[in-house]
Formats: C-alpha cells, structure tokens, sequence
C-alpha cells in the first residue's frame, strides 16, 4: 500500500480509501435486499489488514446500516488502526443543536468516543449558506474541544465557482472531497477545483473515482481497443486509478467496493501508487478514451435546468441525462428501466404538449421537443 501525508494528520494516509456505500448485499427470506453484514466486515478488516487506513461512511449510507456495520468491524483493535471518517447529514439538520443530536447519535452507532473528520456532507450554494445560518463554525469548536472531533471537512456536489467560495470563506478547512474521475475532469470541482485546493494546502480525498462502476464494468469495445493500444496492458479500472494517483494534489482515492474480489483488485493496484507516474503517451490515451467516450453524447444538455419546470411535467434535463449515459455507457437496460419509472410517474416525454417554452429557456438552443422523441424511441426500444 502507498502513504501520503495528508495535512495536519499526524501519520499517513493510505492512498486508497474504503467508501463504504457500496457494500455487498443479500436477499432475506421475505425477499428483501439488506447488507451481507458478516462479509462487509470481512471486507473491511481484510482492508486494514493490508495497509488501508481510511475508512470512509456517512449518515445515511446503506439507510443508517453503514455506520453501524464500520462500527462493528471496528472493534477488536481495528479502530485504533484507521483514520475514521463520516458525515452530518447537513440536509435534515434544522437548528443548531441538530448538529451535536447527530453527532452523538453517530458517535454511538459507531461504537467510537471520537472521528478524526467530520464532514458536511454533500455542501452546494444551499445548504452552504444553511449550515453558516446554522452556526457550523461555533459547533466545530465545541466538538473539537470536547474531543468528539478532531478535523473539519466538507464533501461537495456543485458548480467550481461554489467550490471556491467555501473554501474561501472559511479558513478552518482541514480536508475537503470531491468527485473526479477521468470523464469529471471538468464537472463540479473538477481538475482546476483540485488544483485550487492543493494550492491553499488542503488535502484532497477523490470520490466517485469509477464514476459509480461505469469506468469498471460493460466497457464498450471502442473504448476497450483504445485501452489496448497502450503498450503496458492494464484494466480499465488501473487506468482510471492511475491518473487519479498521478497528481500529487490528491490525498486519498475512496472506493466503494462491493465484494471481496473488487476489494483485493483494488488493494493490488493501489500497491504501487506514486503522483506523477504517468508518461505524456499515458495522457494522451487517456484523452482520447474521454473523447471517444463524449463522441457518444447524443445531446449536448448542461443540465442547468433553465426549462424547468416544464408545464406539463416532462423531467427534461433527466431524460436527455439517460439518453446520453445510455449512449455512452451501453448498458441500455439500466436506463430504461428509470425512464420506465418516469413513465409510471407521467414525468417522460410523452407527456410534452410541444407549447416550446423550454426551447424558448434553453441557453444551448436544443431542439427539446425533437430531441426528446428520438430519447423516447430509444429507452423504450
Ligand atoms: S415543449 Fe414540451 S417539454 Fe417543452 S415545456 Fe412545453 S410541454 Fe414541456
Ligand atoms: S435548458 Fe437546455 S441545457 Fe439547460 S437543462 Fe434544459 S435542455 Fe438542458
């Protein structure tokens, strides 16, 4: 396993990180899905018995079980061994006293007297100005000072501009995680949003860095016989690591691992792991997978959602999102079955009236109504 230093933490961080939101899953006897606890915990000592020192959970992952179960698997010593990560569900907290409720609740789920981060999870424009409203500041202090915390961090979801801004505006920041993969490079956060934080110091932890098992799972043959092309033969999965690893801006990678042997791949990648490991004919491989990968987007929505709402329902910007994704991904049947649960819900495109307002809102000038009957034929094929 490879180390870096990761700010003020006293010791280094493991370069690959557990995310546990992914866990392996089975069937109860009444048919439901709940998490295989027994081989989750597995997973996770098995993790820290190689080396992995940062686990990652939240609030609200695997509907509360995930902080229960990294709990248990925490026991026996294990605890002492990581740094141990989660985050206040920041969208459910009301008042300021929400904050330590939480907290203490999670402490306890956890099994533990103290985290070494507590995170504002998923901040945007929103919930940034709620949780300043709210007081975060006065209750960081009071939770470092009585020991239930020892560093500030956030999580985000949103524009570069609203990245900057919270890091700007508040000086305490110990970490911060954003989501980057190899087709992120520019979305959210994105590279400039990792280099601006390397820059004020604050360590970066990378999340979605398969961009939720697209870049591992069902590749599509293009995009396989341009990863071949490569004279050093490595998975997909390497790849997409790999130039994750290579900037020095990056702390730590989370993978959200759901069985044993994705787990053991990663730990085997991860074995070798140095910033700026990548040749220029390795950048440029990358570069053209991603083109190869965008040449695919049927549609070029921004997702800014100046047509919405749509007076008649149609969820625009989702259904041109399944419509790209499904472009360039493959995987056609995942897609379809979502579109299928905006049909039930009259949210598909059926439901347009061709009234054209959107057309009308939209900044990229899309062909909406048009655009949208061709997305129909093919979710529904
Ligand atoms: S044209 Fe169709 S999709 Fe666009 S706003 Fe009107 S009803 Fe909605
Ligand atoms: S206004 Fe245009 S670009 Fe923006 S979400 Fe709607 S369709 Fe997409």
């Amino acid at each position: 396993m490879q180390y870096r230093n990761f700010g003020k933490l006293q010791f280094p961080v493991s370069t690959f990180g557990v995310g546990c939101m992914r866990f392996p899953t089975m069937q109860t006897s009444e048919g439901k899905e709940k998490v295989d606890e027994q081989e989750a915990i597995k997973m996770i000592r098995y993790a820290i018995d190689h080396g992995v020192n940062y686990i990652d959970t939240a609030y609200f992952y695997h509907g509360g079980e995930s902080e229960i179960i990294v709990g248990k698997a925490l026991q026996d010593g294990y605890r002492e061994k990581v740094s141990l990560v989660t985050k206040c569900p920041v969208w459910d907290v009301e008042k300021y006293a929400d904050f330590e409720r939480f907290l203490d609740e999670q402490l306890e789920k956890l099994q533990v007297d103290y985290l070494d981060f507590y995170l504002m999870h998923a901040l945007d424009k929103n919930r940034w100005e709620k949780i300043k409203a709210l007081g975060f500041e006065k209750f960081y202090e009071e939770a470092i000072q009585k020991g239930k915390i020892k560093y500030r961090g956030f999580s985000f979801h949103d524009e570069l501009s609203v990245f900057r801004s919270i890091l700007d505006e508040y000086d305490r920041w110990d970490m911060c995680q954003i989501q980057l993969n190899i087709l992120d490079h520019q979305y959210q956060a994105g590279v400039e949003g990792l280099r601006y934080a390397g820059l004020k110091g604050i360590p970066v932890v990378i999340m979605e860095p398969l961009k939720g098992g697209k870049l591992a799972q069902k590749i599509p043959a293009d995009i396989e016989a341009i990863w071949e092309e490569s004279r050093t033969k490595r998975s997909p999965v390497e790849w997409a690591f790999r130039w994750l690893y290579n900037f020095s801006e990056v702390a730590v990678i989370l993978s959200g691992v759901s069985n044993m042997e994705q787990l053991q791949d990663n730990i085997k990648i991860f074995q070798e792991a140095p910033a700026q490991c990548m040749t220029k004919e390795e950048i440029k491989l990358v570069d053209r997978v991603r083109e190869q990968y965008e040449s695919k987007i049927k549609v070029g929505c921004t997702k800014c959602e100046y047509c919405i709402p749509c007076p008649a329902g149609v969820r625009i910007p989702n259904i041109f999102d399944l419509y790209n994704q499904s472009s360039m991904y493959g995987s056609s049947k995942e897609y379809a079955m979502s579109y299928q649960r905006m049909m039930e819900k009259n949210e598909d495109a059926t439901q347009c009236v061709q009234c054209g307002q959107c057309e009308n809102a939209c900044p990229q000038h899309l062909p909406i109504i048009q655009t949208l009957q061709e997305a129909h034929k093919v979710l529904t094929e």
